[in-house]
């Protein structure tokens, strides 16, 4: 089927028109666009879900640092806390906070993960989606069904501004991964299209403005953790929107807001390295003591 969508309205308007859900929309356009069945475009996407969580698992079970030293054993850490004691929100909170170090991990080790929508994000979307899934015992098409909702809402936010933190700041990266896993999250927990469309503006619409100031050049401070961070936000939007409290600033609205604010911002803030974290007193010392090393 021939869909033309670049903006949440139009989304919203052909599942209403058509009755179908998000994923349906957005895999029979995959297929069209890309002249192959429905089938494989959902096989596509079971690959990556499967890439997923390999990553996860490498990552919970390796302690390696990072080639800077500078991460790496984090994951580990918050595991053996998480022995001693549970996190105080139970289960689904450690294993998403825990999913999002270990792919995180796993990236800075320049091991396999599924950029989604970027490697400095990667950890948020797999770390909902997999959590969800083992908590809820989802099924394989459940799983599909969610990272092609996750999927779409990061494509409908790609057709205005790219995602890189060198374009936008992190609200490109881990702000778009937070929209894409509220998204999934509601279609997980059996939301409408429109509390799908809403919980992604409403995570996006709390991460306006923040920034890409990673010390040292590398993907890694404060990268890493923002994504286990990122992953519990867009929990938080998706129980927001299940409760149809809905965002008084349309969703596309957002979405521009958001481009806008990209373009406001700093250069020394968009993945330069010339402001903010990266040039504290502490972000100067690791960089000159890389570099004295190398
Ligand atoms: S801070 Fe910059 S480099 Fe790090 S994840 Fe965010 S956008 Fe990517």
């Amino acid at each position: 089927m021939e869909y033309s969508i670049n903006t949440f309205e139009k989304l919203l308007k052909t599942c209403t028109d058509t009755g179908k859900n998000i994923y349906e929309i957005m895999q029979e356009k995959e297929a069209y666009d890309f002249e192959i069945t429905v089938e494989s475009v959902r096989n596509k996407v079971y690959q990556n879900i499967l890439a997923m969580k390999s990553a996860i698992q490498n990552g919970l079970n390796s302690n390696e640092k990072s080639y800077s030293g500078l991460c790496g054993d984090d994951c580990e850490k918050l595991k053996t806390k998480y022995y001693k004691k549970k996190a105080i929100f139970g289960h689904v909170f450690e294993k998403i906070t825990l999913y999002a170090l270990a792919t995180m991990e796993e990236n800075l080790r320049m091991n396999k993960i599924v950029a989604c929508p970027t490697a400095g994000s990667c950890g948020i979307v797999p770390a909902v989606i997999i959590s969800l899934s083992e908590e809820y015992h989802l099924n394989k098409e459940d799983e599909i069904n969610a990272l092609i909702t996750a999927g779409t809402i990061g494509y409908i936010i790609s057709t205005k501004v790219a995602m890189a933190g060198a374009v936008a700041g992190c609200q490109a990266e881990c702000g778009v991964a937070s929209a894409m896993s509220a998204a999934a999250a509601v279609q997980i927990m059996g939301g409408t299209p429109k509390q799908i469309i809403n919980a992604a503006a409403l995570a996006l619409k709390n991460l306006l403005g923040l920034t890409c100031d990673p010390v040292a050049g590398l993907v890694e401070i404060p990268c890493v953790k923002r994504n286990s961070f990122l992953a519990i936000h867009a929990i938080t939007a998706a129980e927001i929107s299940l409760a149809d409290i809905e965002t008084k600033i349309p969703p596309d609205e957002v979405v521009d807001a958001m481009v806008q604010t990209g373009q406001l911002m700093s250069p020394l803030l968009k993945e330069t390295s010339q402001g903010g974290l990266a040039t504290t007193k502490c972000g100067i010392l690791i960089k000159e003591t890389l570099k004295s090393k190398t």
